[in-house]
C-alpha cells in the first residue's frame, strides 16, 4: 500500500513509514494513493458477514497484500472486538450508530486499538521497544492508554496537565499501569505539547529511544474508522432510499473516514458535518471560504477545534473543488443552549440519552429533513459528560456503565514533573539506565 503527502503528491511512502512517522514533511498528511471500489465478491455476502469479517475484507482491499493476510486478520479482529449497534429512534427514520462500546467509551477506541496493533507488528524485528509520547488535554489520552495497554514492544508515556483534566479522565490515564506511564505536568496542555515536540527534535534522546506519536492525524487511526460506516449500512439492510449520515465533528477524522468508505463503493448519498460553534467547516461549505480561528470552549468539548487537521485530507479527496465537496457534504452547527435543548428533546421524544456530541448529529438530520434513511453517530457514551447530562436531564437519568463506575475506586499512579525540558529529559534518561 502506497500513500502520498497532502503537501506534495510526489512524496510517496509505504504504509510502515506513514504509520511510524505520522506526519509527512512540512506538516503534510498521508493519504492512500489508490481508493479503488471493492470487488463484486465483497458485496455478494456483505449483509451476512460479521462486523469483524467485513472490516478485515475492507482493510485487506486497502492494504493490498502489504501485510500477510493471517496477521492482518488478527490485527483487525483484535482491534474491532466490540460492537457498534444501530439503534432506531422510536417512530422515526433516524438511527443512532453507537460507537462507544469500547474500553474508553468513545469512537476513538477503534482507531487507537488498530494503530497499537499495527505499530506493534511493524516493530516486531526490533529488540528495543517503541516509545509513544502523547500530550493530552483529556480524551485522546484515555483512548490511547486503553488502546495500547499491554501491547507487546510498545511503551506509552502520557503527559497531562495537572488539575486540568476531569477526575474520570485522570483515572483513565493513570490507573492502568503495565506499559502505560502517566506524567503529571505542573502546567498547561500547551506545556505538555511543547515537551513532546522538543523530545522529537532532540537528537541525543532519539538515539536512546525509538520515539513515535499516537497523533490523531496518523493514517492508522483513520482507516479503521471507515469500517463502522460499512457496519452501519449493513445493519440498516438493503434499501433503495437515500442514506444520509451525520457526523459530529471536530478534527474531521471521522467524516474523512466516511468519504473514504464512499470511495470504496459504500452507498452513502449525503454526509452532514455537524459542529458546535467552532463552525469552520460548515462555514466553508456555505461560502467556499476556509477561515481557521482560535477554538472556543463548549459543552461538546471534543469538537472544540478551530483548525481542523483533516481538512487537508478532505481537500485532497475532492481536489479542492468546492462545488464537488458541497454535493456530498452539507453543514450544520449549534450553540450550547441549543445543544442542551436538543439533548432534552431526544430524551423526551425517544427515551434515548444522547451525549452532547451525538445530539448535534441527531438535530442536523431533523433540520435537513430527508425522507430516506438517516443515521447519526453517537461518538461517546453520555456518562463521560455527566456534569452536563445531569444539569440537562436531572441526576439519575444518565446510566453510568460499570467500567466507568469501577474506575472511581482504582488507584491513581502518576509521576509529577515541572514544565522544564531538562526535568523531563532527566527522567527519561534515568529510567533507561
Ligand atoms: C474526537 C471526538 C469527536 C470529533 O471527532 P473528529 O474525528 O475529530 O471530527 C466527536 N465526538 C467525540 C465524543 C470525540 O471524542
Amino acid at each position: 500500500m502506497k500513500l502520498y503527502s497532502t503537501k506534495n503528491i510526489d512524496h510517496i511512502v509505504d504504509l510502515e513509514e506513514a504509520v511510524i512517522n505520522s506526519l509527512a514533511p512540512e506538516g503534510g498528511l498521508y493519504m492512500p494513493c489508490e481508493l479503488q471500489p471493492l470487488p463484486e465478491s465483497f458485496w455478494s455476502d456483505f449483509y451476512n458477514r460479521s462486523f469483524q469479517e467485513n472490516s478485515y475484507l475492507v482493510c485487506s482491499h486497502l492494504f493490498d497484500g502489504y501485510i500477510p493476510e493471517n496477521i492482518l486478520k488478527d490485527i483487525v479482529y483484535e482491534a474491532i472486538n466490540f460492537p457498534a449497534p444501530l439503534v432506531r429512534m422510536s417512530d422515526t427514520n433516524i438511527y443512532s450508530l453507537e460507537l462507544w462500546h469500547g474500553p474508553s467509551l468513545a469512537f476513538k477506541d477503534f482507531g487507537a486499538r488498530f494503530m497499537s496493533r499495527l505499530m506493534s507488528y511493524f516493530n516486531r524485528n526490533n529488540d528495543s521497544d517503541l516509545t509513544i509520547l502523547v500530550a493530552t488535554s483529556g480524551d485522546t489520552g484515555g483512548a490511547v492508554a486503553a488502546g495500547f495497554y499491554d501491547t507487546p514492544g510498545i511503551e506509552v508515556i502520557i503527559l497531562y496537565p495537572s488539575g486540568k483534566v476531569s477526575a474520570l479522565q485522570e483515572k483513565q490515564l493513570t490507573a492502568l499501569g503495565k506499559n502505560i506511564t502517566a506524567l503529571e505536568i505542573d502546567g498547561t496542555f500547551d506545556d505538555c505539547q511543547a515537551l513532546v515536540k522538543q523530545a522529537f527534535l532532540d537528537k541525543s534522546l532519539n538515539k536512546q529511544y525509538r520515539l513515535s506519536s499516537a497523533n490523531s492525524i496518523n493514517i492508522a487511526r483513520l482507516i479503521p474508522q471507515s469500517f463502522y460506516y460499512f457496519e452501519a449500512i449493513k445493519q440498516l439492510g438493503p434499501t433503495k432510499e437515500p442514506i444520509t449520515i451525520s457526523v459530529p465533528s471536530g478534527n474531521f477524522g471521522n467524516l474523512t473516514a466516511g468519504l473514504i468508505a464512499k470511495r470504496l463503493g459504500l452507498k452513502i448519498d449525503q454526509f452532514i458535518a455537524a459542529t458546535n460553534i467552532n463552525n469552520i467547516v460548515p462555514k466553508y461549505l456555505e461560502t467556499g471560504i476556509y477561515e481557521p480561528k482560535p477554538s472556543i470552549s463548549t459543552i461538546s468539548n471534543a469538537m472544540d477545534v478551530g483548525r481542523p487537521s483533516n481538512f487537508d485530507r478532505m481537500m485532497a479527496l475532492y481536489r479542492s473543488t468546492w462545488n464537488d465537496i458541497k454535493q456530498d457534504i452539507s453543514g450544520a452547527f449549534y450553540n450550547d443552549d441549543q445543544n442542551k435543548t436538543i439533548v432534552k428533546a431526544i430524551h423526551n421524544s425517544h427515551q434515548y440519552v444522547a451525549d452532547p456530541h451525538g445530539a448535534l448529529g441527531y438535530q442536523s438530520l431533523i433540520d435537513v429533513n430527508s425522507d430516506g434513511n438517516n443515521i447519526f453517530f453517537e461518538t461517546a457514551h453520555p456518562a463521560k459528560f455527566l456534569d452536563v447530562m445531569d444539569e440537562v436531564l436531572g441526576s439519575g437519568n444518565t446510566p453510568v456503565p460499570k467500567r466507568l463506575a469501577l474506575l472511581k475506586d482504582k488507584e491513581k499512579v502518576s509521576i509529577s514533573l515541572d514544565t522544564s525540558y531538562n526535568s523531563f529529559c532527566e527522567w527519561l534518561k534515568e529510567r533507561k539506565t
